[in-house]
């Protein structure tokens, strides 16, 4: 996924509260913003009240969108210092890449795009009636963020029966079960599907930080109900969390060990400096890094340009 460019704000964890380190509830109301060609989305983070969570720094939700209306189409733009983590509950996406990559993603399947020092993609839907899924970006550690890119699909992933849910593992370890998806910082992802009403408690790992959004219906964890419109902010320092689910919700639940690098982020990349976010916009802008998408048929997008932030 990417940004249109008007919007496009630099993101600085500096200047948002750190991880919690106690058990919080915080509610961070996503904000609609638009994708490819003008679809409107749910983005969840960055947030100004709550950057990342864990490694994962960025979280749409698209959809479901009638695509008899509009299809997806994001023409080729670059990544770096990321992770892009596509997952889908319903429709088909295309994604093609710098490195030849052509890759359609159907729902119950992993698209994990390691951007590393530079890569491009495209994103589009196929034809079908109902797009809906969620783009997430994992910021990648210094020690590796330079690290050639890599793209792969996991065609499936680890899911379980616990307590009336379905839980599918699409990142980490969740109930014995490991996700193949592969990440560099301690973190999980899980999709929680209820089959029936049901209310239940979930372990989590107390050194990891921790946030639910709902996909689908709505949720209450601890008598507090959380909507379509809001992630919920769980902080660190739980060994479990109790939740209540009406039949048929599904619920994205994300975590990990906070991260304890500041970043920055700007359009479709993620640095340290100000000054890698310069080069990397006109590197892109002048065809010398991130390579081309070859055989989509459109223009490629161009980076806005940076204004210094302080
Ligand atoms: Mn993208």
């Amino acid at each position: 996924m990417s940004d249109l460019i008007p919007k496009t704000q630099l993101s600085d964890s500096k200047d948002c509260p750190a991880a919690s380190h106690q058990p919080v509830r915080q509610k961070i109301m996503t904000r609609e913003a638009q994708i490819g060609d003008g679809l409107t989305i749910r983005r969840a983070l960055p947030h100004r009240d709550r950057r990342m969570i864990g490694a994962w720094c960025f979280l749409d939700h698209f959809g479901p969108l009638n695509l008899k209306t509009a299809g997806l189409n994001i023409a080729p733009h670059p990544h770096m210092g990321l992770q892009t983590f596509t997952w889908t509950l319903h429709g088909e996406i295309l994604h093609r890449d710098s490195l030849g990559s052509k890759q359609v993603i159907k729902p119950g399947q992993v698209n994990l795009m390691n951007a590393g020092k530079g890569i491009s993609h495209s994103e589009e839907s196929l034809p079908d009636s109902i797009l809906h899924g969620v783009q997430l970006w994992i910021a990648l550690p210094d020690q590796i963020r330079f690290m050639a890119p890599e793209f792969t699909h996991y065609p499936n992933v680890p899911h379980i029966q616990h307590e009336g849910l379905l839980i599918h593992i699409l990142a980490g370890d969740f109930l014995g079960q490991h996700s193949p998806s592969k990440v560099y910082s301690p973190l999980v992802g899980v999709e929680l599907d209820a089959q029936h009403d049901t209310e239940t408690v979930l372990p989590l790992t107390p050194g990891f930080e921790y946030g639910v959004l709902p996909l689908i219906g709505e949720i209450e964890i601890e008598g507090e109900t959380v909507d379509l419109k809001t992630l919920l902010y769980l902080g660190c320092g739980r060994k479990q969390l109790p939740i209540q689910m009406k039949k048929g919700a599904k619920v994205l639940m994300i975590g990990g060990e906070p991260f304890q690098e500041e970043i920055l982020i700007w359009w479709n990349f993620v640095a340290r400096t100000e000054t890698e976010l310069i080069a990397a916009v006109d590197a892109w802008n002048d065809h010398t890094r991130f390579g081309e998408v070859k055989d989509y048929q459109g223009h490629r997008l161009t980076a806005p340009k940076m204004s210094l932030h302080k």
